[in-house]
This record gives structure tokens, C-alpha cells and sequence, in this order.
């Protein structure tokens, strides 16, 4: 893929940067089964990045056919939480520190555009990849009115680095990330770290499909290395 003149690369955080998907994909199925749903591992990675009560939503009107009450989707996303506490951190995705150094020494500027709000985030990021990420090179569920798959949060990191869409990527591992990412007219390489197939994330319209981060380092290398 044709990446000449990449100015800024905008990660997605779950699955991307941080191996976390695992844990919420089974905390999500463990908590619909407590409450008597039917949810399956793959429904929870096709769902990525949608807001907790419109995930809860989804479920019931599949089974149901209406939406969640607001004491079901508090049960529901309580019980998540709960669960979520008691797994041990995902770690990084492997190969992601290498892909990071490589764009840092070709002086490329890093973003982290992510839905999720937690307080402790920076904190995280700064942990697992120290003095990479700051915030104000960060997009989150605090910035945003809508979330992926809407275009905002590509179409403010745009606005919030200065950066016309030709000059960036963005990395992205969900269907809904990756249809915000095209809906935001952003070229976007899906890196497939979970168990859906490659012919879905292609479908939603990545420019290309990895399974590995090895190999995003041979495409940039080979876009960005003369
Ligand atoms: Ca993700």
C-alpha cells in the first residue's frame, strides 16, 4: 500500500496496542450468560468498540426483541466490570514496541484514537510503551459525542494533529474501527489479532489485512525506507 509523505500514524488501543481483547470478549459472554443471554465470543469481537449499552441493547433485541431496561443494562455491565477486574492484564501485542521504534526513527507522529474513557489510560501507555504516547497526541471517549463506528474520533484526530487524511494511517483490528477509520476517508491497515476472519475485516473496507505486527514493520519499512 502506497504510505509516501506519512506524517502521523493513529493506533487503536484494544487489540491494537494492548492483547485485552480476550479478556473482554469473555467477560462480556460470561456476564450475558449470568443475566440468561445467548453471546458468543464472536458477537463480542464484532461488537468491539460499540458503547456498553449498545452492545447490551443488541443482545436483547436479538433474544427479545426490545431494548434493555436501564436496571438490565446496569446488571449486565456491572457484572462485566466486575469480571474484567479479576483478569490479569493482556499484556502488549507482540511485535508492537519494534513497529513503534521503527516509525519513531522515521520521525513519524503517534496517536492513540481509542473509545474507551479510562481514567488510568495515559497511565497504561505510558507503563507499557514509556515516553511513546502523551496526551495530547490522544483521542478518547472523552472527546467524542459518538463513538465507532462513527467518524469522529478519525475525523478529530485529524482536526486535533493538523494532518490532511493523506498523510496518516490508521492501525485497527475491529469491524467497527475499521468502518469508522473509511467513514472518516482515512486509509487503514487491519491487524487481525482475534477470531474473526481476515475476509471480514477486508469487507469492511482495510486497505489491508495482517495477522501480525512483523509484518505492518515490513510494510512500513518498505513504504518508508528509500
Ligand atoms: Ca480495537
Amino acid at each position: 500500500m502506497n504510505l509516501k509523505g506519512l506524517k502521523a500514524v493513529f493506533f487503536d488501543m484494544d487489540g491494537v496496542l494492548f492483547d485485552s481483547m480476550p479478556a473482554h470478549a469473555d467477560c462480556w459472554v460470561r456476564s450475558f450468560n449470568m443475566s440468561g443471554l445467548n453471546f458468543t465470543h464472536e458477537q463480542a469481537y464484532m461488537n468491539e468498540g460499540r458503547t456498553g449499552s449498545g452492545t447490551i441493547n443488541l443482545a436483547y433485541n436479538a433474544q427479545y426483541g426490545r431494548n434493555a431496561t436501564q436496571v438490565e443494562i446496569d446488571t449486565i455491565y456491572g457484572n462485566k466490570t466486575i469480571l474484567m477486574e479479576q483478569w490479569p492484564d493482556g499484556g502488549i501485542i507482540q511485535g508492537m514496541p519494534e513497529v513503534i521504534s521503527f516509525l519513531q526513527s522515521k520521525h513519524i507522529e503517534l496517536w492513540v484514537v481509542t473509545g474507551s474513557s479510562q481514567k488510568m489510560l495515559l497511565a497504561k501507555l505510558n507503563t507499557s510503551f514509556p515516553g511513546v504516547f502523551s496526551e495530547d497526541r490522544m483521542v478518547t471517549g472523552f472527546d467524542v459525542i459518538h463513538g465507532k463506528p462513527h467518524p469522529e474520533p478519525y475525523l478529530m484526530a485529524l482536526h486535533k494533529s493538523g494532518y490532511k487524511p493523506e498523510e496518516t494511517v490508521v492501525i485497527e483490528n475491529a469491524p467497527l474501527g475499521i468502518e469508522s477509520a473509511k467513514a472518516a476517508g482515512l486509509k487503514c491497515m487491519a491487524i487481525n489479532t482475534g477470531v474473526l476472519s481476515d475476509k471480514i475485516l477486508a469487507d469492511e473496507g482495510a486497505d489491508i489485512v495482517v495477522k501480525t505486527a512483523a509484518q505492518l514493520l515490513t510494510i512500513f519499512i518498505d513504504s518508508l525506507t528509500n
